[in-house]
């Protein structure tokens, strides 16, 4: 989706923002223990001694998750490295029994990627940027607190430990974000190579991407950083970018009144539109880290690493530059089609069967897209699916059918919620294939037209659309286009 940039609130300071986020690893089981890791089963079904934080339990490392987070890590260009140290972060909290975290801290999985993101300039230009990704860390998730929905949920907190030990892919971007603009971009981006690997579903209702936002402003032209406050838990893209957008208002409005920038965690309140302080730095925790003693370090050799990069997908930016170059399509052509995985599958599937992919390219860019946008629908949930619009594009290359018929059809199988094969056989157009008939109509038009004819014979070849137009419309659509233009070439010659 393309953003209009807002203008800077205040040009006298620029924004610097890092983000943090969160990905919930498909695996079967959980990152330490054999424990399924699903959403939604009943609250603390699926604990185990080694998840619960039962003293003495040892943690044992899952292999699908270590595969799927260098998987990650080498689709967003990040070097990983062959050890690895996993580490306790100590701290305590109701959801999180051990006492600790393991995590990695100074010998991350992986380091020093990026991604690039295409923004709106101020002028409307699409301008591509790099964002660089410091690292990429391996560590468990904790359990959730339940504050609401008992009886007594007023005196008494519940605890569910249901998603404790599920594998996390912590993925921390470089201070190189200048916008909630960027911001929102570098999300949503990163959110898709992560589903083209496929391992996270990235649901964010379900909590499977998290975000956290880092975000300071400093006087332009300043090397120093400014102070830097945190925005924890945004469950939403747009939301990151209204907190970021309200947090530069706040923090130019607190210096240019003179005072300071407190270095704290806030809280986004969505349906206020502000953050508001959850902990400032006098209670942050000092986690204490130190290696985990229960595990060894994770050594992921160069032969393990090329392997899994055997199995990484065709990634969007590449699958795009390929549509691109394959089907002559717009840059913003290419990006709706490949969205998402299974829609650039299915428009590729059917744009091989296609008689010119190219034409079913625009098809499903001009005349379905245009309708669903109206319809407030997506692609996936179109009446007319991509491979129903391949037929009309079949139909409409072979010259059975005219735009202006296809145009209509469109029109029905939207009104009448149903695929295009389907409204095509009930409402196949009555085409006129009768030479005579046709040619009847041509002398019409030519005999009406005079001046068009004239111009016509004096090299102003271009002037056919004209009368392909005129007898097109005194068929009402229906004469078989391939036969007019034979006919009409050959009474003009
Ligand atoms: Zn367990």
């Amino acid at each position: 989706m393309a953003i209009a940039a807002k203008p800077q609130i205040d040009s006298k300071y620029e924004t610097v923002i890092g983000l943090e986020v969160h990905v919930q690893l498909l695996t079967k089981t959980k990152i330490f223990c054999a424990c399924p890791n699903v959403f939604g089963s009943d609250p603390n079904t699926n604990v185990c001694p080694v998840c619960l934080g039962m003293p003495g339990a040892l943690p044992v490392l899952n292999r699908q998750a270590v595969e799927f987070a260098v998987k990650a890590s080498q689709a967003l260009n990040l070097k990983v490295n062959e050890t690895s140290i996993f580490a306790r972060k100590n701290y305590f909290y109701p959801d999180l029994p051990k006492g600790y975290q393991i995590s990695q801290f100074d010998k991350p999985l992986s380091e020093h990627g990026y991604i690039e993101v295409t923004t709106a300039g101020s002028a409307g230009e699409r301008r591509t940027k790099r964002i660089g990704i410091t690292r990429l860390h391996l560590e468990e998730d904790a359990g959730k607190s339940m504050h609401e929905g008992f009886p007594d949920s007023a005196t008494k907190t519940y605890v569910d430990l249901n998603r404790t030990g599920t594998p996390l892919a912590e993925i921390v971007s470089d201070p190189d974000i200048s916008t909630p603009d960027e911001a929102y971009e570098y999300l949503t981006l990163l959110k898709e190579i992560i589903l083209y690997t496929g391992v996270s579903d990235c649901n964010m209702e379900e909590g499977s991407l998290r975000c956290d936002a880092n975000i300071s402003i400093r006087p332009r032209g300043q090397q120093e950083l400014g102070t830097k406050v945190e925005v924890k838990n945004v469950n939403s893209f747009r939301f990151v970018r209204q907190a970021l957008e309200y947090e530069i208002e706040r923090q130019t409005e607190v210096l240019d009144s003179g005072g300071t920038i407190q270095q704290e965690t806030r809280l986004y309140n969505p349906s206020e539109g502000r953050t508001y302080t959850m902990r400032t730095k006098e209670k942050a925790h000092d986690y204490r880290y130190f290696p985990e003693p229960d595990l060894l370090p994770l050594i992921v050799d160069r032969r393990q690493q090329d392997a899994i990069r055997a199995t990484l997908p065709e990634l969007p930016e590449a699958k795009r530059q390929r549509l691109i170059a394959e089907y002559s399509l717009s840059e913003g052509d290419a990006a709706t089609l490949t969205a998402t995985q299974a829609r650039a599958a299915l428009f590729e599937t059917e744009a091989k069967k296609a008689k010119s992919p190219k034409r079913l390219a625009n098809l499903v860019i001009s005349e379905l897209q245009g309708r669903l946008k109206t319809a407030g629908l997506e692609l996936e949930d179109s009446p007319i699916t991509i491979a129903g619009a391949r037929l009309s594009a079949d139909l409409l290359e072979d010259g059975t059918i005219s735009s202006k018929i296809l145009k209509e059809l469109y029109d029905h199988a939207f009104e009448q919620n149903v695929d295009f094969p389907v409204i095509y056989e009930k409402e196949k157009p009555q085409q006129i294939t009768d030479t005579a008939e046709i040619e009847k109509m041509i002398d019409a038009v030519l005999a009406s037209s005079p001046k068009q004819v004239e111009q016509y014979r004096a090299g102003k070849t271009t002037m056919i659309g004209f009368f392909v137009g005129q007898v097109m419309k005194a068929s009402k659509g229906k004469a078989n286009p391939a036969m007019l233009n034979e006919l009409l070439s050959k009474k003009l010659s």
